[in-house]
């Protein structure tokens, strides 16, 4: 695996692949500048080394050039946290860009305008990943947000750099930290999965069932596996055409030897509404007009017992609606118990959508060994596939 430290920059033009689709607000200023902040490490070593930079990413969802996704508006956030001057491009390929890259310094920084201006992007044109190409010596993949994706600037512009190309210092923290967790793990490992549905992470819970000694299932998905074992779970949400799924993949658990732990009780509520009426139920009793929300006391317990005795974690899915605080409690108390193991020594990994927004909103993101940058990126990773930005590198 070829990486940052196995080339020398000096007088080279770095190609990078970064992650910058950050959001912004209605006055075009960057809201939440942490994408920015990881690309940081890959492109100060690349200046210090008396390389250049030239920067590329998307942002948003744009329908051919709309200035509301012009990657002009990160410019000075983007200067703010890497500290040197950011100079832009209104394009990505063509005689300006060219222009713009030709004049560029060793020890400066070149952003391209949004890839996603262009069809070609997301098609993996090759004859525009070529184009890309020509802007580097060297071409450096940093956005594990997507790695998942065959695009001209994640895949296929890596053909045209033989072995001048490797991964960024953030995709390669990301590709251990998954490794340190699937392959390269201190036992006993534990998966903990939360979130609404059992159907987006059918996948992964097969794949990492051979990785696991024990499985944690919360959140709205654990009440496909109580009715499917003939639970009464009221008005809480399930998915009744994946509860045979669910008893099979529990057999599937049994058969590997893998512990599965289900919440035993629950917050329960009689509206989905932050101020709803609440009772602390068991988990197979809970009579109609009431859902499950949130874990409940002797669920959080156990939990903790578990993650105090396991020396890998990976957390993937809140264990509760924590997007309103009434019902956040479950999932800020695993928060604090994998904060406790991590102290003791334990590597702990979380990872894809909502429980990275779990973490950071409730303050565990420096607690955590290590918090993923990329959504579907890491669930397909966990699910067992290999993505094409990072098989393209590889290769
Ligand atoms: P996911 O994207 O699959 O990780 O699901 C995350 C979402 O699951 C969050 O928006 C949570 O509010 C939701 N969620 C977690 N627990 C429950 C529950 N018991 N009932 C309904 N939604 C839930």
């Amino acid at each position: 695996m070829k990486i940052l430290k196995d080339f020398n920059f000096e007088n080279k033009k770095a190609i990078i692949r970064v992650d910058f689709n950050v959001p912004l607000n209605d006055e075009f200023k960057v809201t939440d500048a942490t994408r920015i902040q990881a690309a940081k490490s890959t492109i100060i070593d690349i200046l210090e080394q008396g390389g250049s930079c030239v920067l590329m990413s998307h942002l948003g969802r744009p329908k051919g050039v709309q200035d509301q996704f012009s990657l002009r508006h990160i410019v000075a956030k983007a200067t703010e946290i890497l500290g040197v001057n950011v100079k832009f491009v209104d394009d990505c390929v063509g005689e300006k860009a060219d222009e713009a890259v030709t004049n560029l310094e060793a020890g400066e920084i070149l952003l391209l305008e949004n890839l996603r201006f262009y069809d070609e992007e997301k098609k993996g044109d090759k004859d525009f990943a070529e184009k890309l190409a020509k802007h580097g010596d060297i071409y450096v993949n940093d956005a594990f947000g997507t790695a998942h994706r065959a695009h001209a600037s994640t895949t296929i512009i890596a053909q045209f750099f033989e072995d001048n190309k490797c991964f960024g210092n953030l995709l390669t923290r990301e590709i251990e930290s998954i490794d340190k967790v699937l392959n390269n793990s201190e036992k006993p490992v534990l998966a903990i999965l939360g979130g609404a549905k059992v159907s987006s992470k059918i996948t992964v819970i097969e794949n990492i069932l051979d990785k696991v000694d024990h499985l944690i299932i919360g959140g709205g998905m654990s009440f496909t596996f109580i009715k499917a074992q003939g639970g009464k779970i009221g008005n809480s949400i399930c998915e009744d055409d994946k509860m045979e799924l669910a008893l099979d993949l529990l057999k599937q658990a049994k058969a590997k030897n893998v512990q599965v732990h289900i919440p035993v009780d629950v917050v329960a509520a009689d509206d989905f509404s932050n101020d709803a009426n609440q009772q602390i139920l068991d988990i197979d009793k809970i009579p109609d007009g009431w859902e499950g929300v949130d874990a409940g006391p002797k669920s959080r317990e156990i939990f903790d017992g578990i993650v105090n005795q396991c020396k890998t974690i990976l957390w993937n899915g809140p264990l509760g609606v924590f997007e309103m605080e009434s019902f956040a409690g479950g999932t800020i108390a695993l928060g604090h118990s994998i904060d406790k193991a991590t102290k003791n020594g334990t590597f702990s990994l979380v990872g894809g959508g909502d429980s990275v927004a779990a973490v950071k909103q409730f303050g565990f993101a420096d607690k955590v060994s290590y918090v993923s940058t990329g959504g579907g990126a890491m669930l397909e990773m966990l699910e067992g596939k290999s993505l094409p930005g990072i098989e393209a590198i590889l290769k």
